[in-house]
């Protein structure tokens, strides 16, 4: 999905650059796939009680599921990866988070001596030096963490959408990885417009970068903001070629997301 730019139609033509003026829109089938989602997440943690967590990356998608677990009030940790190397911005979510919906925010870092032995090898801008080394940095900062907080858990939650890009076109709202974990994207066939008009009608809170035009958020040294017309993704690892840019944590095989899968997934 490209991005484009409202900046200049808005009343007196004044330039704003909110997220929800530029993005926040209602289209047909909004109402549908809310309840879809809900069900979905429902369903979720019913099959999987006080074994599922969701992975927020604190982004715009993360927001709304996060939003709608705790408004639900449904058994699903919340967990993120504090990878030290996010933006203040980001980091501010998590208290606010804990703050306006009352819950704790696991947060998983990666271990110090791996770090300190990547970085002295390897030096702080390595990301920038080769695919590998930014997948060893991802690796480190990211898959490891990860993988603690999945560890004894049955499922996690994702804000992965089909739209944010050709490497996720195939999302499914429900999937099964190879070590038997079932991996759920409730808003794999939302929309930006619906990610946005959802935040905008519950006042959820949200990553000030969104207002910088930075749609997707990731580490500060792996993220810009986006021109008008670039993709979605384009301000993430901008200097790789587009088929690289994962940092691993949903590049996993699935071993099962059949039609059988999918309706189990949206059956409340
Ligand atoms: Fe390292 Fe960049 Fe990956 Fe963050 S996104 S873990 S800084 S390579």
């Amino acid at each position: 999905m490209s991005v484009q730019s409202t900046l200049s139609l808005l009343p007196g033509g004044a330039p704003v650059s909110s997220a929800i003026s530029l993005y926040a829109r209602h289209t047909q089938g909004y109402e549908e796939r809310v309840e879809a989602t809900i069900a979905q997440l429902r369903q979720a943690a019913l099959e999987h009680p006080g074994s599922i967590v969701q992975a927020t990356s604190l982004g715009a998608e993360d927001m709304v599921l996060t939003d709608l677990i705790a408004k639900l009030n449904l058994p699903i940790a919340v967990g993120t990866l504090q990878t030290g190397k996010l933006h203040t911005e980001t980091l501010a979510l998590i208290p606010e988070i804990e703050a306006r919906y009352n819950l704790d925010v696991e947060v998983y870092s990666p271990r110090e001596e791996a770090v300190v032995h990547f970085v002295r090898r390897n030096g702080e801008d390595a990301m920038y030096q080769s695919i590998e080394l930014r997948k060893g940095c991802c690796q480190i900062r990211k898959l490891e963490p990860l993988s603690r907080m999945l560890q004894g858990r049955q499922a996690w939650v994702t804000g992965l959408r089909r739209e944010q890009s050709a490497n996720r076109g195939a999302v499914p709202p429900r999937e099964v990885e190879a070590n038997g974990r079932v991996k759920f994207n409730p808003l794999a066939d939302w929309s930006w417009n619906d990610v946005w008009h959802y935040i905008e009608s519950n006042d959820v809170p949200y990553n000030a970068l969104h207002d910088q035009f930075m749609p997707s958020i990731g580490c500060e040294p792996c993220t810009r903001a986006i021109a008008v017309g670039e993709e979605f993704r384009a301000g993430r690892w901008w200097w790789e070629d587009e088929k690289a840019k994962e940092c691993g944590l949903h590049v996993a095989q699935p071993v099962a997301s059949s039609a059988q899968e999918r309706s189990k997934a949206v059956t409340a």
